[in-house]
């Protein structure tokens, strides 16, 4: 269902290829295509607005990324941002009474049956039950289903919806079940029995989740009518029916930015095998086509231990740059390249860069130096006078001259880093597989 939109995708960004350097005409042209192929694609129109000013944003006011191109780095922005709209993170069912809701044939029961599947896959304990009381049918169905998967059927006797959710509830309680899944009652129309229906219940069960199903089919209807869901009862969780079809996707990409309820699932046919987990990054790399961005990603993430890495980003964005940073930072520039490109990687940081020039052919007698300090004078170099500085050079076998140029140019960075906290609002970090 993506394809039309990654076919879209990748020609715009075709026409960039090779380009070393972009100009803003060439990012503008690019944000066009991208902006008519979403609306294209049904994305919902204030969504495409949304994403489109953050892609800008980013675009224009963060440094090259690191040994990226200009064009791998808009690429990798709008691919960190159609992960981000597309939801960021995958989401998890939380374990309890699980209430599926939405309007009629947009495959509520179908899914009760491929979620039952796949959660008694994972080793749960699933049961699954109906409250759906004006069509038998709707029952039967669920029953059968159920049989197939082997999982129980709880059914009972009562008229009200309510009583029967109530019941299957205790039921699954005393049976140790991990997972009960609730079909409601649909409409063909949102109606306010069915909203008043769906409270009580709500009420009665207090859900571990409440799941809107939406046929991906139904484009933007389906998003207006979720957040007339939202509203009555508020969703924990979208599931995508139906993208076997011809749907375009524009649902996919709107649900999570528009109501702020993640996707969870998405229904890719009819058999009770046809569910596929939700993961944002992995549907943006479908988007931006897979074989490219792979390659892109690896490249990106040659960097260094991440966990090191991060805790120095966190303290140079603190202000807290000691020698100590400054050797570990020698250590990565030997692994990655230069220093300015790595400090180029925090925002803002890469244009005040231009004067600090450490020549990458001195980082040995730079780290021999800052070895020959003791722990206290790297954690605080004002105290390093001149008999300290005659024992490091001697101990670095260099001379009080370069002792002195290297703290000179810790000093630098470190006014550097100074005036940058005091900018207002710190510069967020680069999400992975950026940070460093
Ligand atoms: P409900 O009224 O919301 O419970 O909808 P049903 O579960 O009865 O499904 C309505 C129709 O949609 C059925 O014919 C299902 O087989 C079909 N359906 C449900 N999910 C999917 C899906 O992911 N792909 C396709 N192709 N059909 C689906
Ligand atoms: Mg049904």
């Amino acid at each position: 269902m993506l394809e039309l939109l990654t076919e879209k995708f990748s020609k715009s960004i075709s026409r960039l290829k090779g380009a070393r350097k972009l100009t803003e005409k060439q990012v503008n042209d690019v944000l066009r295509d991208i902006r008519m192929a979403l609306l294209e694609a049904d994305v919902d129109y204030d969504v495409v607005k949304a994403f489109l000013k953050r892609v800008r944003e980013r675009v224009l006011t963060e440094d090259i990324k690191n040994n990226l191109s200009p064009v791998d780095s808009i690429i990798l922005t709008v691919y960190e941002e159609l992960t981000n709209i597309l939801g960021g993170e995958k989401s998890d069912i939380k374990k309890g009474t699980v209430l599926f809701v939405g309007l009629q044939g947009t495959g509520k029961t179908t899914t009760i049956g491929k979620l039952a599947h796949f959660l008694k896959n994972q080793g749960f304990k699933v049961a699954v039950s109906s409250s759906d009381v004006r069509r038998p049918a709707a029952m039967l169905q669920l029953k059968k289903l159920a049989e197939k998967v082997g999982v129980p059927y709880y059914g009972f006797d009562e008229v009200s919806s309510k009583d029967i959710a109530i019941n299957a509830k205790h039921k699954a309680q005393s049976e140790g079940i991990d997972y009960l899944l609730l079909d409601t009652a649909g409409r063909l129309h949102i109606d306010e029995d069915l909203m008043q229906e769906l409270k009580q219940i709500k009420e009665a069960v207090r859900p571990s989740e409440i799941l809107y199903v939406a046929d991906s089919m139904q484009g933007q209807e389906a998003l207006r009518v979720a957040k007339v869901f939202h509203e009555s009862v508020t969703l924990t969780g979208v599931i995508l029916t139906k993208m076997d079809g011809d749907a375009r996707g524009g649902l996919a990409l709107s649900v999570k930015e528009a109501i702020g309820v993640p996707i969870k699932f998405v229904g890719v046919g009819e058999k009770i095998e046809d569910l596929e987990v939700f993961y944002p990054d992995r549907v943006a790399q479908r988007i931006l086509g897979l074989g490219d961005l792979q390659s892109l990603l690896e490249k990106a993430q040659q960097v260094i231990p991440e966990d090191e890495a991060q805790v120095l980003a966190t303290r140079i964005m603190m202000g807290e740059f000691d020698l100590e940073d400054m050797l570990k930072q020698i250590r990565f520039i030997k692994q990655m390249g230069p220093l300015e490109k790595l400090l180029g990687m925090i925002p803002g940081i890469g244009a005040q860069l231009k004067n600090v020039k450490i020549d990458e052919k001195k980082f040995k007698k730079t780290e021999a130096i800052i070895l020959s300090m003791t722990k206290e004078e790297r954690k605080n170099p004002r105290i390093i006078n001149m008999s300290r500085k005659v024992r490091i050079a001697k101990g670095s076998g260099t001379s009080v001259g370069d002792v002195n140029k290297v703290l000179k140019e810790y000093e630098e960075m470190r006014r550097i880093i100074k005036s940058m906290k005091g900018m207002k609002g710190l510069p967020t970090l680069p999400k992975f597989p950026f940070r460093f």
